[in-house]
């Protein structure tokens, strides 16, 4: 709830001012069991310091997190409950590559995991679990698998280890930063397909970031958007992609390779922002005030510079921040 996340940046002398990062600004979303949530925005617009918030990688400078309604407050918090925290909580990263140890073996990378949060008792019983992982993310003969090095396997499977080794401490939570934007085009599908067996089998609260804002209306019941560290938009993803509301989600469509208009029941969607919004994410150093599109917005009026506009709901769970929806007096 009302997450901000500001870095210090580097100062320029001894006597300037220190800056701040504006990564995150004021952000609340909630993600449930058995279900996937896709975060989408460009590069640079706060996704992955939102991931990286909720697998408490680091604090928020401000707001709360809460984990089945406890409050998870790091000032206070005993070692064991973030621990416990951290263990139900699983980040997969974008990059296979990166994120496996190429001195160790497949076997090493899922055992540590198992040995950490759960009993086992013999090598027989850690053998069956370290099988059952692997064709759990469908690597098989698991057999044929355990014993490579990261090197002897594709991008694909790397990735589908880094799964497992997710899976290993039984998490509740799935945090998938652009989990297949790395890998080879025709393996992506796979992927996804097997993040959301494993959502579904697994009843996991799944989030799945991309930029990608077509993949989200496959893959994920709910989409939200953001916008330089702010959300602009959420719902059900049919809503938000099919009659997309917030001027910077018109856009994201109009210029996703893949978009959902190529659909005939989209003949409602509002026209599309023209090209000319199209630019770059301004800086989190120092971003516009208000509404941080405004720079962009072909609607944008006086009134969007001052302040960041309230949320505001269109119905069936669909809701949108931006003042030309806006019908509070006070936003006039
Ligand atoms: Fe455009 Fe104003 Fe809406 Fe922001 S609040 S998207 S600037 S109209
Ligand atoms: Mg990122």
């Amino acid at each position: 709830s009302n997450i901000r996340k500001y870095f210090s940046g580097r100062q320029a002398n001894l006597f300037s001012k220190p800056t701040f990062v504006h990564a995150v600004e004021d952000v609340s979303l909630a993600l449930y069991p058995g279900k996937a949530t896709a975060l989408v925005g460009e590069s640079g617009s706060g996704k992955s310091t939102i991931a990286r918030l909720l697998a408490r990688m680091y604090d928020p400078t401000q707001g709360e997190l809460r984990f089945r309604g406890q409050a998870i407050n790091l000032k206070k918090r005993r070692a064991s409950v973030l621990r416990e925290y951290r263990r139900h909580v699983q980040l997969i990263f974008q990059d296979p590559f990166s994120s496996l140890n190429p001195v160790h073996t497949i076997r090493h990378h899922l055992a540590g995991p198992l040995h950490v949060y759960r009993r086992i008792r013999t090598r027989a019983e850690e053998e069956e679990m370290l099988l059952a992982l692997l064709r759990r993310v469908n690597l098989e003969p698991a057999e044929q698998f355990i014993d490579k090095y990261p090197h002897q396997l594709s991008g694909g499977q790397r990735q589908r280890i880094a799964i497992a080794r997710a899976l290993a401490v039984q998490p509740e939570v799935l945090l998938a930063d652009e989990p297949v934007s790395m890998l080879d085009v025709s393996i992506r599908l796979d992927i996804l397909n097997l993040l959301l067996s494993l959502k579904d089998e697994e009843r996991l609260a799944l989030l799945f970031i991309t930029h990608d804002i077509a993949s989200a209306r496959y893959f994920a019941e709910e989409t939200l958007v953001m916008y330089a560290g702010q959300l602009v938009e959420g719902g059900p993803s049919d809503a938000v992609i099919q009659q997309p509301k917030h001027p910077y989600t018109q856009l994201l469509i109009s210029a996703a390779p893949n978009p959902a208009r190529s659909n005939p029941d989209t003949e409602a969607t509002p026209a599309p922002v023209e090209l000319a919004a199209r630019g770059e994410i301004p800086s989190l150093l120092n971003p516009p005030s208000g509404c941080r599109f405004h720079t962009r917005c072909p609607h944008a009026m006086p009134i969007c510079k001052e302040r960041f506009p309230g949320r505001t709901d269109l119905g069936d769970g669909h809701w949108t921040n931006c003042f030309l929806y806006s019908d509070r007096t006070e936003d006039k």
